[in-house]
């Protein structure tokens, strides 16, 4: 039988990889929803190369330019942001891949749960935000939730039949990013073009920001609670430069087991499209007989604050990891555009979270509500 996959945010980075491993597989995958923001042309070209059932533009204004170049297909076009909320409620599809980067990919992941959808996870923003109602609803509605991430995919093998066995710990590995080794006195002039450069992946903008800042690794034990029912103290973060153990798990009997690869995405996304099964792939091999030593040390949380903000919105708690990402959603998006320096991205998102009133147990409108305070207060820290 072929799964019918819907790709939201296809033009991304996740996107694109997840098309790449669709088109090798077309007897077991076929990709009947597509979505992209503003990147019409790519939309199009993939539409066509993929003849999907539907495709949506959130950016309205470009709907015309799609209509007119699938006219000669059967696809149907779709735009507008609340279209994605629609779409996603639809039953043509089994699985959605959630792929679109922020908050921005929140309500349609919600939305794929609510109407019982398989979810590959990619957009971790949403775990953040609200974990505890989506995975709620996940359970209520026996909706897997399978990560993309690749941190999260490793430890989801590692737990491949271990049923009930406790977890003693999880341990996250985390490259560093391209300032590792770097203090407050060097980061203070990075610019955009140098954060950008990220050593072993090829990334969208924010997640290559938020690797070089370690707000994503803040962001991935956030999300690893949710995805695994930890407590906080069960999270250890670890650098490991050379990214070959994508993240690794501790059993009470001390034993640890990892997974291990090159850095390559299209291996997580293989795997959450075709789980429980493994497929074949033709993906580069790791090769032990190069010389190759595998390191970890412990993060630098002085120099890399936004590690320590995020652990102290895990710990904390209700909304705070909600308003920590729409803090550094605002902040990130204004340090790609050069309106604020590296460092500024700390002190906006810490003085945000100082700043909006904390909630332990936040409703859905809750949460909506923290994430517009969080944004439209950190918004008005930019100086114009
Ligand atoms: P990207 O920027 O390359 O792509 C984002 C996609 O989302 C695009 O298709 C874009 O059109 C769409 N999008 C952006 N804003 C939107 C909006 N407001 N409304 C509707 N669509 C919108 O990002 P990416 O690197 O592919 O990352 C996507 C998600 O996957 C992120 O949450 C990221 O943290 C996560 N992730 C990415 C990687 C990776 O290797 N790229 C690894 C792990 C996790
Ligand atoms: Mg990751």
């Amino acid at each position: 039988m072929v799964k019918r996959i819907a790709i939201f945010g296809s033009t991304g980075s996740i996107g694109r990889q997840t098309l790449e491993v669709i088109a090798a597989h077309p007897d077991k995958f076929s990709a009947e929803v597509l979505t992209a923001y503003t990147n019409e042309k790519l939309l199009i070209e993939q539409a066509l190369a993929f003849n999907p059932d539907i495709v949506v533009i959130a950016d309205d204004k470009k709907y015309e330019a799609v209509k007119e170049a699938l006219s000669n297909t059967h696809i149907k076009v779709f735009a507008g942001e609340n279209a994605l909320n629609e779409v996603a409620l639809m039953d043509c599809y089994d699985l959605m891949i959630a792929a679109i980067v922020g908050y921005a990919g929140f309500k349609p992941t919600l939305n794929a749960i609510e109407t019982g959808k398989v979810v590959a996870l990619a957009n971790k923003e949403t775990l953040v935000v609200a974990g505890d109602i989506v995975m709620r609803k996940a359970y209520e509605k026996k909706v897997p939730v399978i990560p993309v991430d690749s941190e999260h995919s490793a430890i989801f093998q590692c737990l491949v039949g271990e049923g009930r066995n406790k977890i003693e710990k999880i341990v996250l590995t985390a490259s560093g990013g391209p300032f590792l080794g770097k203090k407050p006195n060097f980061l203070v002039n990075v610019k955009r073009d140098h954060a950008l450069q990220h050593p072993n992946w090829s990334m969208g903008a924010k997640i290559t920001i938020d690797s070089a800042t370690l707000m994503n690794k803040g962001l991935e034990m956030i999300e690893a609670k949710w995805l695994f029912s930890l407590h906080p103290e069960q999270i250890q973060v670890m650098i490991h430069p050379q990214s070959i153990i994508h993240s690794m798990v501790q059993f009470e009997d001390g034993s640890i087991k990892a997974q291990m690869g090159l850095p390559d995405m299209k291996l997580p996304i293989q795997y959450a499209l075709s789980f429980p099964q493994r497929i074949p792939s033709n993906f580069p091999r790791y090769d032990f007989k190069k010389p190759s030593t595998l390191t970890f040390e412990e993060p630098d949380m002085r120099t890399f604050r936004n590690l320590s903000l995020a652990i102290d919105a895990l710990y904390k708690g209700g909304n705070m990891p909600c308003v920590l990402n729409a803090a550094n959603e605002i902040a990130v998006f204004a340090f790609l555009r050069n309106r604020i320096g590296f460092l500024d991205i700390t002190a906006m998102v810490e003085k945000t979270m100082e700043k909006i009133s904390f909630i332990e147990n936040p409703s859905l409108n809750e949460y909506l509500d923290s994430d517009a305070e969080a944004r439209n207060y950190a918004a008005s820290l930019i100086q114009l």
